[in-house]
Protein backbone atom coordinates (compact mmCIF):
# COMPACT_ATOMS: atom_id res chain seq x y z
CA UNK A 1 0.00 0.00 0.00
CA UNK A 2 1.05 3.51 -0.63
CA UNK A 3 1.18 6.30 1.76
CA UNK A 4 -0.72 9.09 1.57
CA UNK A 5 1.87 11.42 2.75
CA UNK A 6 3.90 14.05 0.91
CA UNK A 7 6.85 11.86 0.71
CA UNK A 8 8.78 13.26 -2.14
CA UNK A 9 9.02 16.74 -0.11
CA UNK A 10 12.58 17.40 0.04
CA UNK A 11 14.36 17.37 2.94
CA UNK A 12 16.79 20.46 2.21
CA UNK A 13 18.16 23.62 4.48
CA UNK A 14 15.13 25.82 2.57
CA UNK A 15 12.44 25.02 4.89
CA UNK A 16 14.81 25.83 7.72
CA UNK A 17 16.06 29.00 6.80
CA UNK A 18 12.33 30.49 5.90
CA UNK A 19 10.82 29.28 8.99
CA UNK A 20 13.86 31.08 10.89
CA UNK A 21 13.35 34.20 8.90
CA UNK A 22 9.54 34.24 9.63
CA UNK A 23 9.12 32.88 13.13
CA UNK A 24 12.64 34.68 14.63
CA UNK A 25 12.93 37.52 13.44
CA UNK A 26 13.78 38.69 16.94
CA UNK A 27 16.16 36.98 18.14
CA UNK A 28 19.95 37.53 18.68
CA UNK A 29 23.06 36.67 16.60
CA UNK A 30 25.73 38.04 18.24
CA UNK A 31 30.17 37.68 17.22
CA UNK A 32 32.64 38.64 18.65
CA UNK A 33 35.01 40.28 16.27
CA UNK A 34 38.81 40.20 16.12
CA UNK A 35 39.00 43.48 17.93
CA UNK A 36 36.66 41.95 20.54
CA UNK A 37 34.07 44.53 19.69
CA UNK A 38 30.54 42.34 20.05
CA UNK A 39 28.60 42.55 15.97
CA UNK A 40 24.97 41.78 16.66
CA UNK A 41 22.45 41.58 14.68
CA UNK A 42 19.09 39.27 14.44
CA UNK A 43 17.91 36.08 12.38
CA UNK A 44 15.59 38.81 10.55
CA UNK A 45 19.17 40.25 9.50
CA UNK A 46 20.34 36.88 8.93
CA UNK A 47 17.52 35.96 6.75
CA UNK A 48 17.87 38.57 4.62
CA UNK A 49 21.79 38.36 4.13
CA UNK A 50 21.96 35.00 3.17
CA UNK A 51 19.27 34.60 0.97
CA UNK A 52 21.48 38.17 -0.63
CA UNK A 53 24.09 35.92 -0.64
CA UNK A 54 22.27 32.72 -2.41
CA UNK A 55 21.00 35.91 -4.97
CA UNK A 56 24.67 37.62 -5.65
CA UNK A 57 26.13 34.00 -5.80
CA UNK A 58 23.22 33.46 -8.83
CA UNK A 59 23.78 36.19 -10.21
CA UNK A 60 28.00 35.66 -10.83
CA UNK A 61 27.15 32.69 -12.14
CA UNK A 62 26.72 29.98 -9.77
CA UNK A 63 25.99 26.36 -10.93
CA UNK A 64 24.18 23.89 -8.95
CA UNK A 65 26.99 21.72 -7.71
CA UNK A 66 29.93 24.52 -7.99
CA UNK A 67 31.70 24.41 -4.47
CA UNK A 68 32.11 27.62 -2.67
CA UNK A 69 34.68 27.30 0.32
CA UNK A 70 35.06 29.49 3.41
CA UNK A 71 37.88 30.35 4.97
CA UNK A 72 36.78 31.99 7.84
CA UNK A 73 36.34 32.04 11.90
CA UNK A 74 33.14 31.31 13.60
CA UNK A 75 30.93 34.47 13.08
CA UNK A 76 27.70 35.75 11.56
CA UNK A 77 28.75 36.01 7.96
CA UNK A 78 29.90 31.71 8.80
CA UNK A 79 26.39 31.24 9.51
CA UNK A 80 25.55 32.94 6.63
CA UNK A 81 27.40 31.31 4.06
CA UNK A 82 26.53 27.87 6.36
CA UNK A 83 22.95 28.55 4.82
CA UNK A 84 23.13 31.02 1.53
CA UNK A 85 25.52 28.71 -0.30
CA UNK A 86 23.37 26.13 0.19
CA UNK A 87 19.80 27.15 -0.82
CA UNK A 88 21.62 28.40 -4.16
CA UNK A 89 22.26 25.07 -5.26
CA UNK A 90 26.15 25.41 -4.52
CA UNK A 91 27.92 23.27 -1.90
CA UNK A 92 29.48 24.58 1.15
CA UNK A 93 33.23 24.08 1.35
CA UNK A 94 34.65 24.65 4.49
CA UNK A 95 38.51 25.34 4.59
CA UNK A 96 40.49 24.23 8.15
CA UNK A 97 42.53 28.04 8.96
CA UNK A 98 44.88 26.07 10.79
CA UNK A 99 46.24 23.85 7.60
CA UNK A 100 49.68 24.13 6.39
CA UNK A 101 49.44 25.96 2.88
CA UNK A 102 50.42 23.05 1.16
CA UNK A 103 47.33 21.15 2.26
CA UNK A 104 45.11 23.85 1.84
CA UNK A 105 46.55 23.61 -1.72
CA UNK A 106 45.96 20.04 -2.21
CA UNK A 107 42.30 20.67 -1.00
CA UNK A 108 40.81 23.27 -2.69
CA UNK A 109 41.87 21.81 -6.09
CA UNK A 110 40.96 18.59 -5.34
CA UNK A 111 37.59 19.78 -4.69
CA UNK A 112 37.68 22.20 -7.47
CA UNK A 113 36.58 25.33 -5.73
CA UNK A 114 35.04 27.65 -7.73
CA UNK A 115 34.61 31.05 -5.02
CA UNK A 116 36.19 31.77 -1.84
CA UNK A 117 34.56 33.66 0.87
CA UNK A 118 37.77 34.82 3.57
CA UNK A 119 37.72 36.94 6.83
CA UNK A 120 40.14 39.89 6.09
CA UNK A 121 41.70 38.71 8.87
CA UNK A 122 42.89 35.07 7.44
CA UNK A 123 43.66 36.97 3.81
CA UNK A 124 47.49 36.53 4.92
CA UNK A 125 47.26 32.61 5.11
CA UNK A 126 44.98 32.76 1.52
CA UNK A 127 47.86 34.80 0.27
CA UNK A 128 50.07 32.44 1.27
CA UNK A 129 48.81 29.38 -1.39
CA UNK A 130 46.59 31.55 -3.78
CA UNK A 131 48.93 31.50 -6.75
CA UNK A 132 48.90 27.83 -6.62
CA UNK A 133 45.03 27.41 -6.95
CA UNK A 134 42.54 28.06 -9.59
CA UNK A 135 39.62 30.17 -7.03
CA UNK A 136 37.46 32.51 -9.79
CA UNK A 137 36.11 35.37 -7.28
CA UNK A 138 37.58 35.50 -3.76
CA UNK A 139 34.70 37.81 -1.57
CA UNK A 140 36.59 39.39 1.82
CA UNK A 141 34.35 39.84 4.62
CA UNK A 142 35.59 43.48 6.18
CA UNK A 143 35.34 42.06 10.12
CA UNK A 144 38.13 44.73 10.86
CA UNK A 145 36.39 47.48 9.16
CA UNK A 146 39.78 48.49 7.00
CA UNK A 147 39.75 48.87 3.25
CA UNK A 148 39.75 45.70 1.13
CA UNK A 149 43.30 45.03 -0.72
CA UNK A 150 43.41 45.57 -4.13
CA UNK A 151 42.46 42.71 -6.62
CA UNK A 152 40.18 41.57 -3.69
CA UNK A 153 36.13 42.29 -3.95
CA UNK A 154 34.00 43.62 -0.86
CA UNK A 155 31.73 40.53 0.33
CA UNK A 156 29.70 43.59 1.70
CA UNK A 157 29.64 44.85 -1.65
CA UNK A 158 28.79 41.53 -3.47
CA UNK A 159 25.75 41.39 -1.01
CA UNK A 160 24.19 44.39 -2.57
CA UNK A 161 24.38 42.69 -6.19
CA UNK A 162 21.36 41.08 -4.99
CA UNK A 163 17.76 42.81 -5.71
CA UNK A 164 15.71 40.98 -3.69
CA UNK A 165 14.27 39.36 -5.84
CA UNK A 166 15.92 35.58 -4.98
CA UNK A 167 14.00 32.05 -6.15
CA UNK A 168 15.49 28.78 -5.31
CA UNK A 169 16.62 26.59 -7.89
CA UNK A 170 14.60 23.27 -7.23
CA UNK A 171 16.99 21.14 -4.86
CA UNK A 172 17.16 17.64 -4.75
CA UNK A 173 17.62 16.33 -0.94
CA UNK A 174 20.36 14.34 -2.31
CA UNK A 175 22.11 16.76 -3.18
CA UNK A 176 24.83 17.71 -1.48
CA UNK A 177 24.91 20.84 0.63
CA UNK A 178 28.42 21.00 1.86
CA UNK A 179 31.79 18.97 2.39
CA UNK A 180 34.71 19.08 4.94
CA UNK A 181 38.21 17.04 4.50
CA UNK A 182 39.49 14.99 7.42
CA UNK A 183 42.37 16.26 8.51
CA UNK A 184 44.42 13.35 7.16
CA UNK A 185 46.82 12.50 10.34
CA UNK A 186 47.61 9.60 8.02
CA UNK A 187 48.10 10.42 4.18
CA UNK A 188 46.16 13.06 1.77
CA UNK A 189 42.71 14.68 3.71
CA UNK A 190 40.04 12.73 2.30
CA UNK A 191 36.58 14.91 1.34
CA UNK A 192 33.18 13.70 2.75
CA UNK A 193 30.11 15.47 0.68
CA UNK A 194 27.43 15.41 2.66
CA UNK A 195 23.91 15.77 1.36
CA UNK A 196 21.28 18.50 2.41
CA UNK A 197 18.84 14.69 3.80
CA UNK A 198 22.05 14.11 5.79
CA UNK A 199 22.62 17.07 7.66
CA UNK A 200 18.69 17.42 7.91
CA UNK A 201 17.75 14.54 9.34
CA UNK A 202 21.40 14.67 11.63
CA UNK A 203 19.74 18.36 12.64
CA UNK A 204 16.82 16.44 13.90
CA UNK A 205 19.06 13.84 15.88
CA UNK A 206 21.38 15.96 17.49
CA UNK A 207 18.45 18.61 18.53
CA UNK A 208 16.85 15.83 20.41
CA UNK A 209 16.54 16.27 24.33
CA UNK A 210 18.64 12.80 24.68
CA UNK A 211 21.32 14.66 22.73
CA UNK A 212 22.22 18.31 22.51
CA UNK A 213 18.74 19.43 23.64
CA UNK A 214 18.81 22.51 21.69
CA UNK A 215 15.82 24.62 22.52
CA UNK A 216 14.27 28.27 21.85
CA UNK A 217 15.26 29.19 25.53
CA UNK A 218 19.13 28.18 24.82
CA UNK A 219 22.22 30.27 23.88
CA UNK A 220 24.22 28.60 21.93
CA UNK A 221 27.82 29.28 21.32
CA UNK A 222 29.79 26.40 19.14
CA UNK A 223 33.65 26.90 20.21
CA UNK A 224 34.12 24.28 18.02
CA UNK A 225 35.32 25.94 14.40
CA UNK A 226 32.69 25.89 11.77
CA UNK A 227 35.39 24.27 9.43
CA UNK A 228 35.74 21.31 11.70
CA UNK A 229 32.60 18.79 10.67
CA UNK A 230 30.30 21.19 10.78
CA UNK A 231 30.35 22.65 13.89
CA UNK A 232 28.95 19.50 14.66
CA UNK A 233 25.38 20.62 13.64
CA UNK A 234 25.44 23.14 16.15
CA UNK A 235 24.49 26.43 13.52
CA UNK A 236 22.22 24.13 11.56
CA UNK A 237 20.25 22.70 14.94
CA UNK A 238 19.99 26.55 16.76
CA UNK A 239 18.87 27.91 13.58
CA UNK A 240 16.54 25.00 13.02
CA UNK A 241 14.43 25.81 16.78
CA UNK A 242 15.66 29.58 17.00
CA UNK A 243 18.26 29.57 19.25
CA UNK A 244 20.09 32.84 20.00
CA UNK A 245 23.61 31.96 18.22
CA UNK A 246 27.00 33.62 19.98
CA UNK A 247 30.19 32.84 18.06
CA UNK A 248 33.65 33.26 19.19
CA UNK A 249 35.18 34.93 16.18
CA UNK A 250 38.99 34.30 16.29
CA UNK A 251 39.40 34.57 20.26
CA UNK A 252 39.20 30.63 21.14
CA UNK A 253 41.66 31.27 25.01
CA UNK A 254 39.65 30.45 27.82
CA UNK A 255 39.69 33.57 29.29
CA UNK A 256 37.40 35.03 26.47
CA UNK A 257 35.24 32.49 26.28
CA UNK A 258 34.40 32.58 29.68
CA UNK A 259 34.07 36.24 29.15
CA UNK A 260 31.83 35.91 26.26
CA UNK A 261 29.83 33.21 28.32
CA UNK A 262 29.26 35.33 30.92
CA UNK A 263 28.19 38.42 28.96
CA UNK A 264 25.79 36.73 27.32
CA UNK A 265 24.30 33.93 29.29
CA UNK A 266 25.30 31.19 26.77
CA UNK A 267 23.17 28.03 28.13
CA UNK A 268 24.79 25.74 25.55
CA UNK A 269 28.55 25.23 24.61
CA UNK A 270 30.46 22.67 22.36
CA UNK A 271 33.67 22.27 21.88
CA UNK A 272 36.89 19.23 22.37
CA UNK A 273 38.08 18.42 25.73
CA UNK A 274 41.15 20.54 25.74
CA UNK A 275 39.33 23.91 25.46
CA UNK A 276 37.25 22.76 28.82
CA UNK A 277 40.99 22.16 30.40
CA UNK A 278 41.98 24.89 30.30
CA UNK A 279 38.61 26.80 31.18
CA UNK A 280 38.18 24.62 34.41
CA UNK A 281 41.59 25.70 35.61
CA UNK A 282 40.91 29.10 35.40
CA UNK A 283 37.36 28.47 37.10
CA UNK A 284 39.18 26.83 39.65
CA UNK A 285 42.01 29.42 40.17
CA UNK A 286 39.10 32.73 40.00
CA UNK A 287 36.33 30.98 42.17
CA UNK A 288 33.30 33.49 41.41
CA UNK A 289 35.18 35.48 39.26
CA UNK A 290 32.34 34.65 36.24
CA UNK A 291 28.69 34.31 36.35
CA UNK A 292 27.60 32.18 34.11
CA UNK A 293 23.89 30.85 33.12
CA UNK A 294 22.42 28.33 35.47
CA UNK A 295 22.14 25.16 34.22
CA UNK A 296 24.80 25.70 31.15
CA UNK A 297 25.77 22.52 29.28
CA UNK A 298 29.02 21.88 27.30
CA UNK A 299 28.53 19.16 24.38
CA UNK A 300 32.52 17.68 24.51
CA UNK A 301 33.64 15.18 22.40
CA UNK A 302 36.33 14.84 19.15
CA UNK A 303 38.20 12.99 21.49
CA UNK A 304 38.10 11.09 24.73
CA UNK A 305 36.72 13.60 27.81
CA UNK A 306 38.26 12.40 30.61
CA UNK A 307 35.83 11.80 33.97
CA UNK A 308 37.92 14.08 35.91
CA UNK A 309 37.09 16.98 34.03
CA UNK A 310 33.16 16.11 33.88
CA UNK A 311 33.19 16.02 37.74
CA UNK A 312 35.22 18.99 38.08
CA UNK A 313 32.80 20.89 35.53
CA UNK A 314 30.15 19.42 37.58
CA UNK A 315 31.48 20.82 41.16
CA UNK A 316 31.07 24.68 38.98
CA UNK A 317 27.54 23.85 38.09
CA UNK A 318 28.18 23.30 34.60
CA UNK A 319 26.90 19.86 32.68
CA UNK A 320 29.04 18.03 30.37
CA UNK A 321 27.53 15.73 27.75
CA UNK A 322 30.15 13.66 25.90
CA UNK A 323 29.58 12.51 22.49
CA UNK A 324 31.94 11.07 19.83
CA UNK A 325 31.54 11.76 16.19
CA UNK A 326 33.57 11.80 12.92
CA UNK A 327 34.23 14.06 9.85
CA UNK A 328 32.64 10.89 8.45
CA UNK A 329 29.63 11.05 10.32
CA UNK A 330 28.01 14.55 10.03
CA UNK A 331 29.52 14.04 12.58
CA UNK A 332 26.79 12.77 15.90
CA UNK A 333 27.63 9.31 16.19
CA UNK A 334 26.78 8.55 19.79
CA UNK A 335 26.04 10.50 23.03
CA UNK A 336 26.30 9.58 26.80
CA UNK A 337 23.29 10.34 28.76
CA UNK A 338 21.75 7.92 31.95
CA UNK A 339 18.72 6.05 31.53
CA UNK A 340 16.15 7.05 33.86
CA UNK A 341 16.89 3.72 35.81
CA UNK A 342 20.97 4.84 35.94
CA UNK A 343 19.75 7.99 38.25
CA UNK A 344 19.72 5.90 41.35
CA UNK A 345 22.97 4.54 41.09
CA UNK A 346 26.16 5.01 42.91
CA UNK A 347 27.80 8.19 41.73
CA UNK A 348 30.81 6.56 40.79
CA UNK A 349 29.27 4.57 38.46
CA UNK A 350 26.93 7.29 37.01
CA UNK A 351 30.31 9.31 36.09
CA UNK A 352 31.65 6.08 34.50
CA UNK A 353 28.96 6.23 32.25
CA UNK A 354 28.85 9.75 31.66
CA UNK A 355 32.76 8.79 30.38
CA UNK A 356 31.54 6.54 28.11
CA UNK A 357 30.74 7.92 24.81
CA UNK A 358 27.65 6.66 24.89
CA UNK A 359 24.77 5.58 23.56
CA UNK A 360 24.75 5.33 19.25
CA UNK A 361 21.84 7.85 18.10
CA UNK A 362 18.89 7.20 16.61
CA UNK A 363 19.18 6.01 13.37
CA UNK A 364 23.11 5.09 13.51
CA UNK A 365 23.87 1.53 14.18
CA UNK A 366 26.93 0.72 16.02
CA UNK A 367 29.31 -2.86 16.16
CA UNK A 368 32.43 -3.75 16.90
CA UNK A 369 33.90 -6.32 14.86
CA UNK A 370 36.93 -7.95 16.51
CA UNK A 371 40.60 -9.19 15.01
CA UNK A 372 39.15 -12.45 14.30
CA UNK A 373 36.90 -10.69 11.68
CA UNK A 374 33.61 -11.61 14.09
CA UNK A 375 31.10 -9.12 15.96
CA UNK A 376 32.23 -8.73 19.19
CA UNK A 377 29.46 -9.46 22.39
CA UNK A 378 28.46 -6.25 23.99
CA UNK A 379 30.08 -7.15 27.25
CA UNK A 380 31.82 -4.31 28.45
CA UNK A 381 35.15 -6.37 27.76
CA UNK A 382 35.80 -7.29 24.00
CA UNK A 383 37.59 -4.61 22.03
CA UNK A 384 37.29 -4.64 18.39
CA UNK A 385 37.19 -1.80 15.49
CA UNK A 386 33.80 0.74 16.04
CA UNK A 387 32.10 0.20 12.94
CA UNK A 388 28.89 2.19 12.13
CA UNK A 389 26.32 3.18 9.74
CA UNK A 390 23.11 4.94 9.05
CA UNK A 391 21.91 7.56 6.56
CA UNK A 392 24.40 10.70 7.83
CA UNK A 393 27.11 7.78 7.60
CA UNK A 394 29.49 9.01 4.52
CA UNK A 395 29.28 5.48 1.92
CA UNK A 396 32.56 6.77 -0.09
CA UNK A 397 35.26 9.61 -0.12
CA UNK A 398 34.35 12.20 -2.61
CA UNK A 399 36.46 11.26 -6.02
CA UNK A 400 38.80 9.28 -4.13
CA UNK A 401 37.95 5.75 -6.05
CA UNK A 402 41.05 3.81 -4.38
CA UNK A 403 40.14 4.86 -0.51
CA UNK A 404 37.35 1.78 -0.26
CA UNK A 405 39.40 -0.17 2.19
CA UNK A 406 36.91 1.73 5.42
CA UNK A 407 33.92 -0.06 3.97
CA UNK A 408 33.34 -3.33 4.98
CA UNK A 409 31.69 -5.52 2.53
CA UNK A 410 28.50 -5.33 4.02
CA UNK A 411 28.10 -1.88 3.97
CA UNK A 412 29.67 -0.54 7.34
CA UNK A 413 31.79 2.57 7.95
CA UNK A 414 35.41 1.42 9.64
CA UNK A 415 35.33 4.18 11.68
CA UNK A 416 39.31 3.56 13.20
CA UNK A 417 38.15 3.98 16.93
CA UNK A 418 38.97 0.37 19.37
CA UNK A 419 35.70 -0.01 21.35
CA UNK A 420 33.89 -2.33 23.29
CA UNK A 421 30.17 -2.11 23.93
CA UNK A 422 28.46 -2.67 27.41
CA UNK A 423 24.95 -4.60 28.39
CA UNK A 424 23.35 -1.41 28.33
CA UNK A 425 24.42 -0.73 24.89
CA UNK A 426 27.18 2.15 25.50
CA UNK A 427 30.28 2.31 23.67
CA UNK A 428 33.40 3.31 25.42
CA UNK A 429 36.44 4.08 22.89
CA UNK A 430 39.81 2.77 24.30
CA UNK A 431 41.77 3.62 21.76
CA UNK A 432 42.44 4.91 17.94
CA UNK A 433 43.25 1.94 16.79
CA UNK A 434 46.78 4.09 15.53
CA UNK A 435 47.47 4.98 18.98
CA UNK A 436 46.83 1.57 20.89
CA UNK A 437 49.75 0.21 22.50
CA UNK A 438 51.22 -3.45 21.80
CA UNK A 439 53.42 -4.53 24.97
CA UNK A 440 54.68 -8.27 25.05
CA UNK A 441 51.70 -9.07 23.00
CA UNK A 442 48.87 -7.51 24.77
CA UNK A 443 47.20 -4.03 24.41
CA UNK A 444 47.30 -1.39 26.59
CA UNK A 445 45.06 1.96 26.14
CA UNK A 446 46.23 4.73 25.91
CA UNK A 447 43.04 7.01 26.60
CA UNK A 448 42.54 4.92 29.58
CA UNK A 449 45.75 5.76 30.85
CA UNK A 450 45.34 9.40 29.79
CA UNK A 451 42.30 9.50 31.76
CA UNK A 452 43.71 7.97 34.95
CA UNK A 453 46.24 10.83 34.61
CA UNK A 454 44.50 13.51 34.46
CA UNK A 455 42.37 12.74 37.31
CA UNK A 456 45.50 13.89 39.28
CA UNK A 457 45.56 16.58 41.01
CA UNK A 458 48.76 18.56 39.66
CA UNK A 459 47.92 17.27 35.97
CA UNK A 460 46.80 19.74 33.57
CA UNK A 461 46.98 17.74 30.73
CA UNK A 462 48.68 14.13 29.61
CA UNK A 463 48.98 12.23 26.32
CA UNK A 464 50.18 8.18 26.34
CA UNK A 465 52.05 7.08 23.09
CA UNK A 466 53.91 4.20 22.23
CA UNK A 467 57.68 3.76 22.06
CA UNK A 468 59.29 1.16 20.26
CA UNK A 469 61.03 -1.27 22.90
CA UNK A 470 63.90 -3.86 22.29
CA UNK A 471 61.79 -6.67 24.21
CA UNK A 472 57.92 -5.74 24.77
CA UNK A 473 58.20 -4.27 21.75
CA UNK A 474 56.33 -1.07 22.51
CA UNK A 475 55.95 0.55 26.00
CA UNK A 476 54.09 3.33 26.65
CA UNK A 477 55.35 6.61 27.43
CA UNK A 478 53.42 9.67 29.08
CA UNK A 479 53.83 13.38 28.18
CA UNK A 480 52.25 15.14 31.18
CA UNK A 481 51.49 18.87 31.80
CA UNK A 482 51.79 19.74 35.22
CA UNK A 483 49.60 22.73 36.59
CA UNK A 484 51.56 25.70 37.19
CA UNK A 485 51.45 25.28 40.98
CA UNK A 486 52.31 21.79 41.23
CA UNK A 487 55.73 22.83 39.23
CA UNK A 488 58.71 21.09 40.64
CA UNK A 489 55.89 19.51 43.38
CA UNK A 490 55.12 15.92 42.00
CA UNK A 491 57.69 13.30 40.98
CA UNK A 492 57.67 10.83 37.85
CA UNK A 493 57.62 8.27 40.72
CA UNK A 494 54.47 9.55 42.59
CA UNK A 495 51.99 9.59 39.56
CA UNK A 496 52.97 6.31 38.38
CA UNK A 497 52.15 4.83 41.92
CA UNK A 498 48.83 6.75 41.41
CA UNK A 499 48.40 5.14 37.92
CA UNK A 500 49.50 1.79 40.10
CA UNK A 501 46.29 1.83 42.69
CA UNK A 502 44.12 1.24 38.83
CA UNK A 503 45.99 -0.39 36.66
CA UNK A 504 48.36 -3.81 36.62
CA UNK A 505 52.19 -3.22 37.00
CA UNK A 506 52.48 -4.02 33.09
CA UNK A 507 49.90 -0.97 32.02
CA UNK A 508 52.29 1.62 33.75
CA UNK A 509 54.10 3.88 31.96
CA UNK A 510 57.97 3.27 32.05
CA UNK A 511 58.50 6.85 31.68
CA UNK A 512 56.83 10.02 32.20
CA UNK A 513 57.95 13.04 31.01
CA UNK A 514 57.04 16.71 32.06
CA UNK A 515 56.49 18.95 29.43
CA UNK A 516 55.17 22.69 28.62
CA UNK A 517 52.78 21.48 26.65
CA UNK A 518 50.63 18.51 24.50
CA UNK A 519 51.05 19.84 20.71
CA UNK A 520 48.08 19.47 19.54
CA UNK A 521 46.00 19.42 16.42
CA UNK A 522 44.62 22.15 13.54
CA UNK A 523 41.58 20.92 15.21
CA UNK A 524 42.88 21.49 18.91
CA UNK A 525 42.94 17.61 20.38
CA UNK A 526 45.93 16.11 20.96
CA UNK A 527 48.63 15.20 18.32
CA UNK A 528 49.91 12.04 19.15
CA UNK A 529 52.19 11.27 15.74
CA UNK A 530 53.62 14.78 16.65
CA UNK A 531 54.41 13.13 19.95
CA UNK A 532 55.74 9.98 19.06
CA UNK A 533 57.79 11.96 16.83
CA UNK A 534 59.42 13.96 19.71
CA UNK A 535 60.13 11.13 21.56
CA UNK A 536 61.82 8.18 18.36
CA UNK A 537 65.11 8.15 20.01
CA UNK A 538 63.80 7.69 23.34
CA UNK A 539 66.60 5.41 24.85
CA UNK A 540 64.96 3.17 27.96
CA UNK A 541 66.64 1.76 30.59
CA UNK A 542 68.03 -1.94 30.48
P1 LIG B 1 40.49 13.86 13.12
O1 LIG B 1 41.01 12.61 12.52
O2 LIG B 1 41.08 15.11 12.60
O3 LIG B 1 40.46 13.85 14.61
P2 LIG B 1 37.63 13.86 13.22
O4 LIG B 1 37.38 15.15 13.86
O5 LIG B 1 36.71 13.37 12.20
O6 LIG B 1 39.03 13.92 12.56
O7 LIG B 1 37.84 12.83 14.38
C1 LIG B 1 37.17 11.64 14.54
C2 LIG B 1 37.87 10.84 15.60
O8 LIG B 1 37.94 11.57 16.82
C3 LIG B 1 37.17 9.58 15.97
O9 LIG B 1 37.48 8.55 15.06
C4 LIG B 1 37.71 9.31 17.36
O10 LIG B 1 38.98 8.67 17.32
C5 LIG B 1 37.91 10.67 17.92
N1 LIG B 1 36.79 11.01 18.79
C6 LIG B 1 35.74 11.79 18.51
N2 LIG B 1 34.93 11.92 19.58
C7 LIG B 1 35.50 11.20 20.57
C8 LIG B 1 35.15 10.91 21.93
N3 LIG B 1 34.09 11.44 22.50
N4 LIG B 1 35.96 10.09 22.61
C9 LIG B 1 37.05 9.55 22.06
N5 LIG B 1 37.44 9.79 20.81
C10 LIG B 1 36.68 10.60 20.06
Amino acid sequence: MRSTMMDHYPLTLVPILERAGKLFGKVEIVSNLPDKTLHRHTYADFYRRARALAEALHRAGLKKGDRVATLMWNHYAHLEAYFGIPVAGGVLHTLNLRLHPDDLTYIVTHADDRFLIVDDVLLPLYEKFKDRVKIERVFVVPLTGKPIPEGYENYEDFLKTAMGDFQYPALDEHDTLGMCYTSGTTGKPKGVAYSHRAVVLHSFAAGLAGAMGLTQHDVALPVVPMFHANAWGVPFVATMVGTKQVFPGPHLDPQSLLDLFEKEQVTFAAGVPTIWLGAQQLLEKNPGRWKLAPGLRLTVGGAPTPEALIRSMDRHGIEIIHAWGMTETTPLGSVSRLKSYMLDWPEDKKYAYRAKQGLPSPFVEARIMTDSGEEGAWDGQTMGELQVRGPWVAASYYNNPDATDRWTEDGWFKTGDVACIDPEGYIEIRDRTKDLIKSGGEWISSVDLENTLMAHPAVAEAAVVAIPHPKWQERPLAAVVLKEEYHGKVTPEELQEFLGRKFAKWWIPDAIVFVDEVPKTSVGKFQKTKLREQFKDWKWNE
